[in-house]
């Protein structure tokens, strides 16, 4: 037996898995590495480079000795520079503040923060199914048990205050809300976001609203915010964004939270008890995109329209290829999430679906079961054009 095994860890991480994500991607960039042809669909990150001036500002910065500690919860100009462009793409007027931004380093760091801060033992958090990976792992890190909430295929899945009402119990103390969504790129409008923040209000539960796909939005240049309803309506809401999927800026680690000054004081004094900063140079690069006016929102809308049109070649090839396969049509993000349903072998759920894929036609996808759907797989589709157009001729051949 390994001294791992042995290891009695504490609670708070017995349970604790990896995150499923990652852990398939790096089988398959094994095998790619290996010299197999794999095909990987997996990966959740643009595949376009960081901004070429975003990555002179980050330059700069190092060379200009802007290497040391900064305030925990981010400097000041791009706690300001965030909230300026919160206010710029709100769509009712808002006033956002710089200290109730938290700089963090990604979007992971600010769910961390939020979760941990917000919840404990004995409460419950509503996770929508399909979920982002991380959430319920996030929640029982927190001690607390995530509650799976699934809404209706023929509405993508999207959640209503009735879907909640149904699982309400007084335990229930958040709620976690994707949009655009990762798994399935589906999309809430400003009416659906109003009728659960609602719901919220009513029943005195936290908004985690996870809007880090805000700007990869197909219909519209920005998806709908819950930060755009009225005040009233936002006063138990924690925003979780970054510079991750938006500015292609995944590995500089720079995400944020925007919450009322408590709170934000609450997340930089657990951050400076844990991590103290987001990297220092990294933060100077993100502020050269939040600031970037004009510049940045070109290069935001090219890495769009790259996406929109990849959705379109995409979701053309499947229809016509894997015709009768249900999917969801994605609005926004990068992601294809796709039934499996009558391609599995009895007993074969998603993992061992997407393991005989892969072996099969040197296809990576992500299992579905990642997501809490075992009938499902996610292919990513931040790939190139030729990439899509394989893989589709290699799953429609194999399945
Ligand atoms: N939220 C969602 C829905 C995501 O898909 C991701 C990354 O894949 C994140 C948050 C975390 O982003 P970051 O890389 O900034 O930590």
């Amino acid at each position: 037996m390994s001294v791992i095994s042995e290891t009695q860890f504490s609670e708070n991480v017995a349970a604790l898995q990896p995150s499923a994500t990652l852990a398939v991607s790096a089988k398959v960039r094994q095998l790619i590495a290996e010299g197999k042809d794999v095909l990987d669909l997996c990966v959740g990150e643009p595949d376009f480079p960081t901004p070429d001036f975003v990555r002179e500002a980050g330059i700069q910065a190092i060379q200009n000795g802007k290497t040391r500690y900064t305030p925990a919860a981010g400097i000041p100009e791009l706690r300001a520079a965030i909230a300026k462009d919160l206010e710029r793409l709100s769509g009712n007027g808002r006033k956002f503040e710089g200290h109730g931004v938290v700089v963090t380093a990604g979007g992971k760091q600010a769910l961390f923060n939020t979760i941990f801060s917000l919840f404990g033992p004995g409460d419950q958090v509503i996770c929508p199914v399909p979920y982002w990976t991380t959430y319920p792992e996030l929640v029982e890190l927190a001690r607390a048990k995530p509650l799976f909430v699934e809404g209706e295929e023929s509405r993508s899945y999207k959640i209503t205050p009735d879907d909640l009402e149904r699982s309400y119990s007084s335990d229930v103390k958040g709620l976690i809300i994707n949009s655009p969504s990762n798994p399935s790129g589906a999309v809430y409008s400003l009416d659906e976001l109003r009728a659960l923040a609602e719901w919220a209000t009513e029943r005195d539960v936290w908004i985690i609203t996870d809007e880090i796909y805000r700007k990869i939005y197909f219909p519209e240049r920005v998806a709908p915010s819950v930060f755009d309803l009225p005040e009233e309506l936002t006063q138990k809401v924690v925003l979780v964004d970054g510079a991750s999927k938006a500015f292609a800026m995944t590995g500089w680690r720079i995400g944020f939270t925007y919450s009322s000054r408590p709170l934000a004081d609450k997340f930089a004094a657990l951050q400076s008890q844990t991590t103290s900063n987001a990297s220092s140079p990294a933060q100077y690069a993100a502020l050269a995109a939040f600031q970037g006016g004009e510049q940045a929102e070109a290069e935001v809308e090219k890495m769009r329209q790259g996406f929109l049109r990849r959705r379109d070649l995409l979701t053309t090839l499947f229809r016509g290829k894997l015709p009768g396969v249900r999917y969801v049509h994605p609005e926004g993000a990068f992601y294809f999430f796709f039934s499996i349903e009558s391609f599995t072998r009895p007993g074969e759920g998603s993992i061992a679906f997407c393991e005989r894929i892969l072996g099969e036609s040197g296809v990576g996808l992500i299992p579905g079961i990642a997501f809490g759907q075992d009938d499902m797989a996610r292919m990513s589709f931040a790939y190139s054009e030729d990439t899509l157009r394989s893989a589709i001729d290699r799953l429609s051949k194999a399945l």
